[in-house]
Order: structure tokens, then sequence, then C-alpha cells
């Protein structure tokens, strides 16, 4: 996952809610009440469907096999191993790939973004993407990406899951496993986010972008202290929409406790104005001592974690789907 900048700043809402709550104009910091932020008239509406539910034991299994191929950096054995493995859990379903050669300060690496269509009956797209790749700096240490790379490519295993096979009566589902998320040397605007800048420019042209109605990128999610961060670089709509949905599961207090401003795989399509948002949570140990250290293992993921995000964003995907 990417560069966080001023995570830390407490903000939280302290505005009241109720049926007739109003948009509230802007975040009161240092508050201590942990109440839910707000959330627009439009975004609260529900048709009582009962709560979707991702198998969640499942998709931890997942996890634990992606993360067992080790070091899983750009164009290296163990990624096309687990490129194949993606591919062969999508047998049957519309997948695409969108492959090139990101030249980077360390040479030449094959990038390759993977993405799964589900149509649905509505016009318009929602994009779900979660990147696979680990850090080719840290490549000899013992690094191998449980909850940064692992926890992101289940879930939306999990999620393909789910989406497979069902009348789908709302918009699209696109899910895309992203590559070359992670920097090859220090994180910088040029050095980070080969596989979704190069997708965001491509879909530019060809007219895919008009098309998303949302876009919703999945990272560190399965940190068994789950705390997803409320990013200001996000769409404020879009959060208070996965916030809404959060609530519907019981799940608002591992909501938006922080909140501050994060680069992700969301970021070039947030900069060409795509409604988009990071789902991450970047309290990966005391002082995120866990994040890109050989810390991040299995034992300190749960599946109870991938369980709250993965039916927060199913549901997620329901209230777009009636707006
Ligand atoms: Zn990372």
């Amino acid at each position: 996952m990417g560069l966080l900048y001023l995570l830390g700043i407490i903000a939280l809402a302290s505005c009241s809610r109720g049926t007739d709550a109003q948009p509230k104009a802007s975040f009161q910091s240092q508050s201590l009440m942990r109440t839910a932020p707000p959330v627009p008239p439009e975004a609260a509406t529900s048709d009582n469907a009962p709560l979707p539910h991702i198998d969640s034991k499942r998709a931890f299994q997942y996890t634990r096999e992606v993360t067992a191929f080790g070091p899983r950096y750009m164009g290296n054995a163990n990624h096309k191993k687990l490129e194949r493995y993606i591919t062969d859990h999508l047998k049957g379903d519309q997948v695409e790939d969108d492959a090139f050669t990101a030249d980077t300060v360390e040479g030449k690496f094959p990038v390759r973004n993977l993405i799964a269509k589900f149509p649905g009956t509505k016009d318009g797209i929602i994009v779900i993407l979660g990147h696979y790749d680990t850090n080719y700096p840290l490549r000899n240490n013992g690094y191998v990406g449980a909850n940064d790379g692992g926890s992101s490519t289940a879930i939306l295993l999990e999620f393909a899951n789910q989406l497979r096979g069902k009348k789908n009566d709302g918009y699209s589902v696109w899910l895309v496993w992203t590559d070359g998320e992670e920097a090859v040397k220090t994180w910088s605007d040029t050095d980070s986010l080969y596989g979704t800048r190069h997708l965001a420019e491509k879909w530019e042209k060809d007219g895919t972008l008009k098309k998303i109605k949302a876009l919703m990128v999945m990272d560190m999610i399965g940190d068994a202290d789950l705390n997803i961060d409320r990013d200001t670089n996000s769409t404020p709509w879009l959060l208070d929409l996965i916030y809404a949905a959060a609530e519907r599961g019981g799940y608002q207090s591992h909501f938006y406790a922080r909140q501050g401003a994060i680069e992700d795989d969301h970021i070039p399509f947030v900069k060409r104005g795509v409604p988009s948002a990071d789902v991450i949570d970047l309290d990966y140990g005391y002082n995120n001592v866990f994040h890109h250290t050989p810390q991040d293992t299995m034992d300190k993921l749960s599946p109870k974690s991938l369980e709250i995000v993965g039916n927060t964003i199913l549901e997620t995907i329901h209230l777009l789907d009636q707006r």
C-alpha cells in the first residue's frame, strides 16, 4: 500500500445523526466523541434487504495460500504462480488483462493488471481494486505481505465467488487485481502505482472512466485489530456510503476513528475525477510496526476482519445500486 501523510490526526465527527440528519460541513478535530461521520440523506436509503455475507473462512484460506507463494514482486516466479492462481479461480468468468512493461529506476518490469467483469443490468460500472504484488526492495528479507498484498488479493477472489452466477440487477462490477502498486525503490509519484497509473490512462482514452459510478480500493484489510482509516484523498460521499453500509452490519466501530491523506491505487482515478475510496487500515501493529516488514504474516490477521470489510463492501454495492 501507499504512502501516508498526516495520519494520526484525530478527527471525529460530533454531529448527531438521525433520520433527518443533514450533511455536515466539516469535522471537528480533536473531538473525543466517537460518533458517525455525516451521511448524505440520499446515501442512507436502504430497502432492508438482508445483509450480504462473504465466506470469510474461505477468504482467509485464500490469504494463506497467496501468502505461501512468498515474495511476489513484479515479474518474479512467485508472481507468475500467483497470476495463474488468480486466473485459475476465475475460470468461466470474463477476464481481461492490462499488461505492459514498466520502466523504473531499478530497470524494466512486466506489469499485469487482471480484470474480471461481472455484468449487471444497470448502465454503469462499480470497480473494486486490490493489489497482488509485494515490494521489490523487500524481496530478500523474508517479507511475504500477508496483509499488504495477500488480504487484498484474497478478498477480491471471494467477491468473485459472491458475484459469479448470480442475477445482478444493479451496476456491472469489475474486480481488478492490480500489479506494481508498490515502489521499486522509494515511494514517489513516479515510483509507485505502476499498474493503476497505466489502467487509469487506458480507461480515460477508451471512455471507460466515464461509466464508473464508484471505485473502491481494498488494501491491508486483514488486520485482526481492524481500524479502517478515513482517507481525505477519497471522495467524501463514497466514504459516507461505506460507513452507512458498515452501520447496517453493526461494524461502524471499525471505521474512521482516524483520518489522513493516503496515497494508494485510487489516486490515478481520483486525479481523473472518478468517485473513489481507499479502504485501508494503516494502523497495522503498534505504530504500524508490521507494515512492510517480515512481521506482516498470517498470525496478525483474522477472518473476522475480512468478513467486516467484505460484507460492508458488498452492502455498499447494494446501496450504490439503489441510488
Ligand atoms: Zn505496501
